[in-house]
């Protein structure tokens, strides 16, 4: 098995990945060699992903992070998407030790007291999940877009996951949502009916709440906090190792 080094990688793959399509570029990242992990939380631009990866049969593990507080309508999806696309998403669960002690010291519901409390239940329930999804990977794929919100206008296309010790890839971080919808349109892609309904990010069921006009994309994610760059840790490198997750 070819062994890649992630900071090397980095520093040169964004110039050629900027000139492929989004296949192109799945399918150039596939064949760096070890093991490539895409983590979808089912949202529209991860089914984009998904669809490119089910359909060219890239070899590329397609995972998620089950909380255990996801919408129905992301359950359903999950299983939509494996039968159209012939293909396993794996379900990365939290434990259930984890879920007992985090329930006993914030109440199962705590996240909505405060940040620490929040940052406490997405380490529990996507954080420790996505190690464990992840270990052993030497790439990391994302459907991360730079228009998604100003925390992630800087998104790169390929960059050193220093926490992690892998390459993380963003396929998609020169889409906007206009070409995203196009290519769902044009191939049939499943979507979450969420998104119909001003649900543009989709997460936890007790953390989303659909965005108003006018709102940026992730405002119904934990709406009730007042940090600009609220987040679950799960793309912000400097929280990774502590108790924060993100997506
Ligand atoms: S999004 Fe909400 S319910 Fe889901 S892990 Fe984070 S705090 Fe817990």
């Amino acid at each position: 098995m070819t062994v890649i080094n992630p900071i090397e990688e980095a520093e040169g793959l964004a110039d050629k990945l900027a000139g492929l399509d989004l296949a192109g570029r799945l399918s150039f990242v596939a064949g760096l060699g070890g093991r490539v992990v895409f983590t979808t939380s089912l949202g529209i631009e991860d089914q984009v992903i998904t669809a490119e990866i089910g359909t060219h049969r890239l070899p590329i593990d397609v995972v998620t992070l089950q909380t255990g507080r996801l919408f129905a309508e992301t359950l359903k999806l999950i299983d939509e998407t494996e039968s159209q696309y012939d293909i396993h998403i794996v379900k990365y669960e939290p434990e259930q030790a984890d879920i007992d002690a985090y329930a006993a010291k914030y109440g199962m519901n705590g996240f909505y007291e405060s940040v620490e409390a929040r940052h406490a239940c997405c380490g529990v329930r996507k954080l420790k999940p996505l190690a464990r999804a992840l270990a052993g990977a030497t790439i990391w794929i994302t459907g991360l877009r730079r228009g998604q919100s100003a925390n992630r206008a800087e998104t790169p296309f390929a960059e050193y996951d220093a926490e992690r010790h892998l390459l993380k890839v963003n396929p998609l971080a020169d889409w906007d949502i206009d070409k995203i919808n196009a290519f769902v349109a044009d191939n049939s892609v499943p979507v979450n009916p969420m998104h119909a309904r001003g649900y543009p990010s989709i997460g936890c069921e007790p953390c989303t709440r659909a965005i108003k006009p006018g709102e940026p994309e992730r405002a119904g994610r934990w709406w009730w906090e007042q940090d600009e760059k609220r987040e679950c840790g799960l793309h912000v490198a400097e929280e990774a190792a502590s108790s924060v997750a993100q997506q």
